[in-house]
């Protein structure tokens, strides 16, 4: 190949065992949504860059720093998305389901685009699973998204799952808070913060919160806790989150520190991690963005949702389930004229639903061992010039090398009753 069509730094080709975790994950999810009344939303992957702008915000590092934005012909500027929930309110917004009073609910599946650098394995086409509910500020949606979400990631096969959450106050009661916050932090010992707390400390003290680094967790310990300024209508909201998530037998922990950076989250925001691969890492979040639809010229519209990245939940999801791509046969057929029954053959099996392949061309029966080892299938079938005279076919256990000889004509039923034994 022509080295100057090699795939860009952070992006990835995806094959085999990892696309089909992929695909098992998509089936998973959409079962899961399509149960609560989700639709499938596929909104597209370019959109003007000033959606972006709007929603996320334009001084932030996605915005800024991240997207990758380029101008059209006629000189507009626009962005391959770096998250979903812009493109989503925008389409919510364009179908004018802001006009009826009923909830809309959606889940979108697909890539998302960020200029991470690459290095520490960062993806900058990456992919998410998406939910999202528009037109209800009630408590039972904050339930009702969260169920979902750890539902969907038990049946992805993930264990040890912690569910944690926080409130975040609405715009009544988290400015109150944000003065508490900043004279805190101005109180403690500037040099001591990360570099990053220093400025966040003025300009958005929140983050300050959820750094990762041991001397800034040391120095907000004793940091005032959101939850003791929330009002009482954010008070009630988060109670009765809490008292349906119980309900429904779910364990949380309440974590002081959760936050989100950007300015319209609102109340309930939510995490969940697991310690499957390392340190604690999420594999979901998300929250409520009440009124953020403003920003794009809407209607004070209230708003939930989560984001889960596809490659993290994968790695998970691989360890505890055995998804193999692994087919079951290949065919090997040495000579020319018995090619066509081989094909017959194969042709035969693939369409009751058993995976496999044949060679095409004739080979030495010693060369089609050799492809059926590196096609990875589970049985080679032989068809030699012994078999097509007897009309049998050898059956061939590529892992245990043990081979038996059974009449052509029991051949499906024969692969069925090896299949349905266990592989030790
Ligand atoms: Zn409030
Ligand atoms: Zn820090």
């Amino acid at each position: 190949m022509d080295p100057s069509f090699k795939r860009l730094k952070g992006f990835a080709d995806m094959f085999g065992e990892q696309s089909a975790v992929f695909a098992f994950l998509e089936t998973t999810a959409r079962t899961v949504f399509a149960n609560y009344e989700y639709e499938e939303l596929r909104a597209p992957i370019l959109e003007p860059t000033e959606l972006f702008r709007r929603s996320i915000g334009a001084v932030t590092d996605v915005v800024q720093k991240e997207m990758f934005t380029f101008e059209d012909v006629k000189g507009r500027s626009l962005s391959m998305r770096p998250e979903a929930t812009a493109g989503v309110l925008r389409a919510y917004l364009e179908a004018g389901r802001d006009k009826d009073s009923a909830i809309s609910r959606f889940f979108s599946i697909g890539p998302m685009f960020r200029r991470e650098r690459p290095q520490k394995g960062r993806l900058r086409q990456f992919h998410q699973i998406n939910c999202e509910c528009l037109g209800s500020d009630s408590p039972y949606i904050d339930a009702e998204l969260i169920c979902m979400l750890v539902e969907f990631l038990k049946r992805a096969g993930l264990k040890n799952l912690q569910l944690q959450l926080n409130s975040l106050g609405c715009r009544e009661c988290r400015g109150k808070y944000l003065e508490e916050l900043k004279k805190f932090l101005s109180s403690r010992d500037q040099d001591a913060f990360c570099e990053d707390c220093r400025t966040r400390s003025v300009s958005n003290p929140l983050r300050v919160l959820d750094c990762k680094q041991v001397n800034c967790r040391e120095l907000i310990a004793d940091a005032p806790r959101i939850l003791d300024y929330n009002c009482r209508a954010c008070e009630t909201h988060f109670a009765k989150t809490l008292e349906l998530l119980k309900l429904e037998g779910l364990n949380f922990r309440v974590n002081h520190n959760l936050v989100r950076g950007l300015d319209y989250y609102c109340r309930t925001t939510f995490e969940v991690v697991s310690d499957e691969i390392g340190a604690q890492t999420a594999v979901a979040g998300g929250g409520r963005y009440d009124g953020l639809t403003r920003q794009l010229g809407g209607g004070d519209i209230p708003g939930a949702g989560f984001a889960c990245g596809m490659e993290r939940l994968a790695l998970l999801a691989e360890k505890n389930l055995k998804i193999s791509a692994r087919p079951i046969f290949y065919l090997a057929c040495p000579d020319e004229e018995n090619m066509n029954r081989a094909f017959a053959i194969t042709q035969e099996l693939r369409k009751s639903g058993v995976t496999g392949a044949m060679n095409y061309k004739p080979a030495s029966f010693k060369k089609l061992m050799r492809e059926a080892a590196r096609n990875g299938a589970r049985y080679a079938l032989i068809l030699g010039a012994d078999e097509a005279t007897s009309a049998s076919i050898s059956i061939k256990d590529m892992d245990k090398g043990d081979q038996i000889s059974i009449s052509a004509r029991n051949l499906k039923e024969k692969l069925i009753e090896l299949l349905a034994k266990k592989p030790e």
